[in-house]
């Protein structure tokens, strides 16, 4: 750090990202991007605004705002569109948390919110999960400040229901209540048809899973008017052009392409579903995962030997060490074959660690 860098930032603990591998090739399970290239429309229509690389990008992005209003049957003025849902995140704290609106988040959950109440120096309000890692509703209810709920939940996977999220916003009416759908694609039921409903509902989405954009870097807010109104002060005050001529392409085609996409989620649906059950036939326990992610740990191989083994063997998963969830790995559901190398590996590491503790050699 230097000796310029403001005081307000001198204790700030940046978020880390998944590593990025170089030098070797890795299958790479460790950041929850998708398997399938972007749909063929995305792609065309990304490389016909290369063209155009010259001009701004539009920042109204009204013609993907429009195929958003059309895709999810609510008004274009329900949209607004940022790099990445991270960043849609980060306007939410910057826009509804302050001394008197603390952020409110699980302890185990999307490991950014923290580091967002920290970069907008604001409290925040943790709340433990229960032991089995599923989020109480009522644990929400009057909750005295900002709530940011990831649904499904990660690193857990775990969702609640419409009916639940339902409950926590109607709970909060003088509050606002972020749900972040950024895996909601991959099996829990979105809380889009509620912004009409609830004023103080902001939904997140992004293109970075379901949609394969996750390097096109494409996020949404999907709330009343007047929130999304919120969003556009801080995003005109801060970067208009925030979002790329390209992306805003991309995301377009990739909206537009409903079959491509029906078809990618559900080929990561049931690959989830194989790999669990051939997990949990090698003793691991897997936790209810509504993601494009499994959450698994096993009785004698610890989080981190598992991590570091697979890692040996040329597979990356994503380890944390926190509280509560360090004998656990995060895994990405790849394809197919990425899985048969990874439960491949995962068998080989699970056998020598039974050999080890029978008193044999090991590996
Ligand atoms: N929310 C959750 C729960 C996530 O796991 C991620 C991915 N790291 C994001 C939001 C942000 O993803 P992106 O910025 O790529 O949209």
């Amino acid at each position: 750090m230097s000796r310029y860098f403001s005081e307000k930032y001198g204790g700030l603990v940046p978020y880390v990202p998944g590593e990025q591998p170089r030098g070797r090739s890795f299958v790479k399970l460790n950041t929850n991007e998708s398997p399938f290239p972007p749909s063929p429309y995305a792609q065309r229509f990304a490389r016909e605004a290369a063209g155009d690389l010259r001009l701004y990008s539009d920042p109204e992005c009204r013609r993907l705002r429009e195929t958003a209003a059309e895709y999810f049957g609510l008004a274009p003025d329900c949209f607004v569109f940022t790099n990445g849902s991270d960043e849609i995140l980060y306007f939410a704290f910057s826009a509804y948390c302050d001394s008197s609106h603390p952020a409110v988040f699980a302890d185990i959950t999307y490991g950014f919110y923290k580091v967002f109440a920290g970069v907008c120096g604001v409290p925040a309000r943790i709340i433990p999960l229960k032991d089995d890692f599923t989020l109480d509703p009522e644990d929400y209810f009057g909750a005295g400040g900002t709530v940011f709920i990831a649904n499904p939940n990660a690193p857990t996977g775990i969702a609640l229901t419409p009916g639940d999220i339902e409950r926590i916003v109607a709970a909060n009416r003088d509050s606002i209540v972020v749900i972040d759908e950024a895996y909601v694609d991959f099996g829990a039921g979105s809380a889009v048809g509620l912004v009409n409903k609830y004023p103080n509902l902001l939904v997140t989405q992004t293109f970075s899973k379901s949609r394969s954009l996750a390097g096109g870097r494409l996020g949404m807010g999907i709330a009343c008017p007047e929130l999304i109104s919120d969003i556009e002060t801080l995003r005109y005050s801060t970067n208009p052009y925030n979002v790329g001529s390209m992306t805003q392409a991309a995301g377009i085609g990739a909206l537009l392409d409903r079959e491509y996409f029906e078809e990618c989620r559900n080929k990561i649906i049931s690959v989830r579903g194989s790999t669990e059950k051939r997990l949990r036939e090698l003793g691991f326990d897997c936790t209810d995962s509504s993601a494009n992610f499994i959450f698994a740990e096993h009785p004698r191989v610890s989080g981190e030997t598992f991590y570091r083994e697979l890692r040996e063997r040329g597979i990356l998963v994503r380890h944390f060490d926190a509280p509560r969830i360090s004998n656990r790995n995060r895994i990405t559901v790849g394809s197919a074959e990425e899985m048969e190398l990874f439960l491949a590996a995962a068998g080989e590491i699970v056998k020598a660690a039974e050999r080890k503790d029978d008193g044999g050699p090991g590996d």
